[in-house]
């Protein structure tokens, strides 16, 4: 099938490499020169495990290409996904002009019957949106259907979520129409949900809103642990144990970041509140969230008062590991707390260093390691929970702190073994330890 994905970001370029390598002609087009020479000299303008290698390999087999031509692209394919950004306004509200511009532009391009396919993460009604806009902008009428078929891969996972995703879902005007999208996901070989529109567009914000409430959830019963001497790590796995809640996403810590989970769900209840219903559920699972950085700088200010006076070394910056994401990073508001607070910070973080220098303080220091980043600190502050940061040399760790003491957002190490090393410890909603 001759495909094109319009917008070469997390989403589009993996879905545009994922066709590719399942046999498909698929040329990816961004409006950001820049990208589409660095793709077409090979360099990925994201960090995504396995990702270089997929889309060279496709490169070099003829069938996959990168353009800014969005009115060729389209002429020359069948089906059309859109996978641009849909970022939210200060009200929650999502805006769409991404979206829209696109759609205009696929209008003024259509020559022939096409399948315009929404992968971005739109709110319940975008589809007859896009619809219109089209239709507006086309120089004479020509036949088109929008189907949505929302994406749920994750960063760092995402060609593997691509390939073994739990659920592809389908939202399409008739059943004919929903069949090109099946035969396209076919060779994938996973559970399809075919619906309608509307019913598409509400499962991915669902989705998102529920997995981000559990994780709220958890942090608010690390709260009530913390306050009880209970372990919150202890209660996760009776709770998880059970086949109607199960352990994932109920790992306390900092809470959620990233471009989706805390746009999504603003956007659900500006969506839900324009519809007439006050989602106080959900707001409360944003206002959890939003505590979580306090907390954290809290806990650091009881330890180590008074913060104008230290040096504290941040390991991970990126909003969870195996991603260069910065958005919506945790690590951003806890270091402008402490930056307003008056400490003096180091920063390591496997990849995302480079994205971080443009969001946080002028004053931070970036270190190549996260021994150069403890050495001489008043303490360790673990942010993201990077795999390399769990087997990390600790007793090297503790020779270069000025004091060992380890402030863990992500409940990354056990506290006993760190007591034994000689730490002071505190993590999330389990009882802090000090040095034996
Ligand atoms: P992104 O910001 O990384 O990429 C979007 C790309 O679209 C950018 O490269 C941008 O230059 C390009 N673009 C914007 N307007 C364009 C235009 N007019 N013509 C051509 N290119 C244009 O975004 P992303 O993270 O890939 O997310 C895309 C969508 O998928 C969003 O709606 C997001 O909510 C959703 N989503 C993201 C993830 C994720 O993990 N990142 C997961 C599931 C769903």
């Amino acid at each position: 099938m001759n495909i094109c994905v319009i917008g070469t970001g997390y989403v589009g370029l993996v879905t545009g490499a994922v066709f590719a390598d399942l046999g498909n002609d698929v040329i990816c087009v961004d409006k950001i020169t820049t990208k589409v020479e660095a793709l077409r000299a090979g360099r990925m303008p994201i960090y995504e495990p396995g990702l270089e290698e997929m889309v060279s390999r496709n490169v070099a087999d003829g069938r996959l290409s990168f353009t800014t031509d969005l009115g060729a692209a389209v002429r020359q394919s069948d089906v059309v996904f859109v996978a641009v950004g849909t970022p939210s306004k200060d009200n929650g509200e999502t805006d769409l002009s991404q979206v829209e511009d696109v759609a205009a532009e696929i209008g003024r391009a259509m020559d022939r019957y096409k399948v315009v396919v929404n992968k971005s993460t739109v709110p319940v009604g975008t589809g007859e949106l896009v619809r219109e806009v089209i239709a507006r902008h086309q120089p004479r009428p020509v036949e088109f259907d929008v189907v949505s078929n929302p994406e749920f891969l994750r960063e760092g996972s995402a060609i593997e979520d691509t390939l073994r995703p739990d659920r592809i879902v389908i939202g399409a005007p008739t059943q004919q129409v929903a069949m090109t999208l099946v035969e396209l996901y076919a060779p994938l070989e996973r559970p399809m949900i075919i619906t309608d529109l509307p019913s598409a567009e509400v499962i991915k914000y669902a989705s998102n809103a529920f997995l981000a409430a559990k994780i709220s959830f958890i942090n608010a019963i690390a709260n009530v642990c913390e306050a009880a001497g209970a372990d919150v790590t202890q209660v996760m796995k009776g709770m998880g144990l059970d086949s109607r809640i199960g352990p994932a996403f109920l790992q306390a810590g900092l809470g959620y970041g990233g471009s989706c989970f805390p746009k999504d769900v603003d956007s659900l209840v500006h969506t839900a509140g324009r519809l007439g219903y006050d989602f106080k559920l959900l707001r409360s699972v944003a206002e959890i969230n939003r505590e979580r950085a306090t907390h954290l700088v809290d806990t650091i200010r009881k330890a180590l008062a008074p913060l104008d006076a230290r040096t504290l070394a941040v390991l991970g910056l990126a909003f969870k590991p195996n991603t260069d994401d910065m958005r919506e990073a945790k690590s951003v508001e806890v270091i402008a707390l402490l930056d307003a607070a008056g400490a003096t910070l180091k920063v390591y973080d496997p990849v995302a260093m480079a994205n971080a220098k443009a969001l946080l303080p002028a004053s931070v220091a970036f270190c190549d390691s996260p021994y150069e980043a403890a050495e001489g600190a008043d303490a360790l502050i673990l942010v993201t929970e990077w795999n390399e940061f769990k087997f990390l040399n600790l007793e090297r760790l503790r020779g270069a702190l000025r004091r060992p003491v380890i402030f863990d957002g992500r409940n990354l190490w056990e506290p006993e073994r760190m007591r034994r090393l000689g730490f002071e410890y505190h993590s999330v909603g389990r009882r802090p330890v000090q040095p034996a």
